[in-house]
């Protein structure tokens, strides 16, 4: 699969594009090839509420994003899918995509009035923008960066249980940034308020659109340079240093968390701009 190109809107919708109709942190979805593929709009159109969103061309078909209506039956064949595993699931370019859709759809929910003056907006044409007739304010799609930091002791990593996941799921640690501060910045107090450790060598990694509901994930690696766990009680259950025989349950596959560290348990041959 090619990646999503931003191309202008055609005249008329073609009935052959992709349809990502959007209900709460669900996607509507078709069986295909024993897989999960995204519905043709001809064949859904009369699923979305409202406005439909061109998102742009994926491999030559049109892409498309709307908000499912609350009472829309949907056809047969098709079925609904939360976002986090379909994420996961999903070819990389589709579940980009999907991403791109469900923020979308987010940003239309909550930006139709006007945040200063509280006019109805209207969508600037050519432009992914709402635009308020009465005071011009523009108002873009938001994405909230957050820092995602890998960070080693020797042969071990540090691993942590989030109080906000349901399952007993270690990870690497993750917040978003504050105004006014640098990725490393954030990466630094981070650690020091979730786990009062301080970190050198923080270097850039990989990252990760993560729409829930619209962040940006930004992986780093760092090193250990001084502290003891010290486990923030509000935000974590569990912090621990462990070593690669000894690993806990892990994220799931594909989420940036889990490349980090799996990166960390058999470096790829690839450079990633740290030394071995
Ligand atoms: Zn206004």
């Amino acid at each position: 699969m090619s990646r999503l190109v931003r191309v202008p809107a055609p005249p008329e919708v073609p009935a052959e594009a992709l349809l990502f109709a959007v209900r709460g942190r669900e996607l509507v979805i078709v069986e295909e090839g024993g897989g999960v593929g995204i519905p043709r709009l001809g064949a859904v159109r009369e699923l979305a509420a409202e406005a439909i969103h061109h998102l742009g061309c994926l491999g030559g078909r049109h892409c498309y994003a709307a908000a499912l209506g609350d009472e829309a039956d949907l056809p047969q064949g098709t079925g609904l899918m939360a976002l986090r595993p379909l994420m996961l699931g999903l070819d990389e370019e589709l579940a980009g995509v999907a991403g791109l859709a469900f923020q979308i759809v987010d940003w239309e929910r909550t930006h139709r009035f006007c945040g200063a003056c509280a006019t109805p907006t209207e969508l600037v044409a050519g432009e992914r923008a709402k635009r308020c007739p009465a005071c011009g304010l523009l108002a873009f799609p938001r994405v909230a960066p957050a820092v995602i930091a890998r960070v080693t002791r020797g042969d071990e990593i540090l691993l942590a249980r989030g109080r906000r996941f349901p399952d007993p799921v270690y990870s690497v640690l993750a917040g978003f940034v504050d105004p006014g501060e640098s990725l490393e910045q954030t990466v630094a107090r981070e650690l020091e308020e979730e786990v009062g450790i301080e970190v050198e060598d923080v270097r850039y990694f990989a990252s990760q659109p993560w729409p829930f509901p619209h962040s940006l994930m930004v992986g780093f690696t760092a090193r250990w340079a001084g502290g003891d766990l010290r486990v923030d009680p509000v935000e974590l259950v569990d912090a621990g240093w462990f070593s690669r025989d000894a690993l806990p349950l892990l994220p799931p596959p594909l989420s940036i968390a889990r490349r980090l560290i799996d990166d960390w348990v058999a470096p790829a041959d690839m450079p990633r701009g740290q030394a071995p």
